[in-house]
């Protein structure tokens, strides 16, 4: 499959990895809109939202606990955003599920 994220996990394409177990990994956004910005996703290729929702719903669970973690992690008492875009409305380019965890400066609500 054509999927730069499936190719990043099988270690075809170099990335920074934040993180890594069996079913889930971290990596840096290649292009940081704030000065932390991670994707947090599934090893497995999940297309969006919805279908990791009706295959496999157990992994949003793990994926948000380590948002999370890391956001407490990093960003303290400071505060953090976890976000999915979904579809071309919600801004996905990218069509991997993916989780973007953004600190370390204000984000503005609604993000436009
Ligand atoms: P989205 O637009 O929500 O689908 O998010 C896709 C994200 O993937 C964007 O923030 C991109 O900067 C990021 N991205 C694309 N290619 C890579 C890559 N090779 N390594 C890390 N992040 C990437
Ligand atoms: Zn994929």
């Amino acid at each position: 499959m054509d999927c730069i994220l499936c190719k990043i996990a099988a270690g075809e394409i170099k990335s920074e990895i934040i993180y890594q177990d069996q079913d889930i990994f971290v990596i840096k956004d290649i292009n940081p809109q704030a000065p932390t910005h991670l994707l947090i996703l599934p090893v497995e290729h999940y297309a969006n939202l919805g279908e990791v929702a009706d295959k496999a719903p157990e992994l949003l669970t793990a994926l948000f606990a380590k948002g999370a973690d890391l956001g407490r992690q990093i960003a303290g008492e400071r505060g953090f955003r976890v976000v999915i875009n979904t579809g071309p409305d919600g801004g996905q380019t990218v069509d991997h599920l993916h989780l973007h965890l953004l600190a370390g400066r204000e984000l503005q609500w609604p993000p436009g």
